[in-house]
């Protein structure tokens, strides 16, 4: 009889995930935000902010599409390096939000050396990420940031690892905590950021960095289990 031991049973989180996981997610990132969605996230920062937080995502991710662009073909290779890619991007922007997704991200390319992470990897990535996020922020959930949809998506990440769901379906249930804490922001006063200046003006506003985040995460989902796009509808509403 083999024991275990000899030949350990791999679960799904174990295992990498899809191959080229780390270049979709950056490519959804680049097609979602480039192609609309940071302008209207900047109009939610019209509304109950200073209005530059549209720019700002542009710009990040418009200055991690052309650094990929100029790498030597075959260069760009494995999640490491277009994650890295993506948090050089947001750590040349400025705005709160610019420094903040830039570190993120540089946990988020940490949890694995080279090739594609395992789930339980990217969940540890992305659990360092928000505390990172919090550590320099200094927010909590329920103060209308990006923490509200950062915090329950790392949590359910780790919940789903412990529940040994298979890569696709944890990803797409960290998408959706990430969406419903970003939607949750709707009805809060902010406490931190810009939108705290303006009080009860921000009430029934969508926080826009939240909102980016759920999307970010949403691309995770999609780079995993593959379909056509993200559907950010949901920021409308
Ligand atoms: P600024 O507020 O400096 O204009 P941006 O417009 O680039 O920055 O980003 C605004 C977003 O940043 C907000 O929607 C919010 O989600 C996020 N944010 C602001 N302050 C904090 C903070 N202290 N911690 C976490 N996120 C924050
Ligand atoms: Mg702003």
């Amino acid at each position: 009889m083999t024991s275990p031991r000899q030949h350990p049973i791999r679960l799904g989180h174990q295992l990498a995930l899809n191959d080229g996981f780390g270049e979709r997610w950056t490519r959804n990132l680049f097609a979602v935000f480039l192609g609309g969605r940071a302008e209207e996230l900047g109009r939610l920062d019209r509304l109950a902010g200073d209005g530059d937080f549209g720019n700002n995502i542009s710009a990040a991710l418009d200055r991690a599409r052309r650094a990929a662009a100029a790498e030597e073909a075959g260069r760009l290779q494995g999640y490491p390096a277009w994650l890295t890619c993506v948090s050089r991007g947001f750590l040349g922007t400025g705005g709160t939000s610019g420094p903040l997704f830039g570190m993120f991200f540089r946990d988020l390319a940490r949890c694995t050396t080279s090739g594609e992470p395992t789930l339980t990897e990217l969940s540890a990535g992305l659990s360092a990420g928000v505390a990172t996020v919090q550590r320099y922020g200094g927010a909590e959930v329920g103060h209308k940031t990006m923490v509200d949809a950062l915090v329950p998506a790392a949590r359910t990440l780790e919940s789903q690892l412990s529940a040994a769901a298979a890569p696709d379906e944890a990803l797409g249930r960290t998408a959706l905590a990430a969406v419903e804490g970003a939607r949750s922001t709707a009805s809060l006063i902010a406490r931190r950021g810009r939108a705290s200046y303006v009080g009860e003006v921000a009430r029934g506003v969508l926080d826009p960095g939240a909102a980016a985040a759920a999307i970010i995460l949403q691309a995770a989902a999609v780079a995993q289990a593959g379909g056509d796009g993200v559907d950010t509808a949901w920021i409308e509403v």
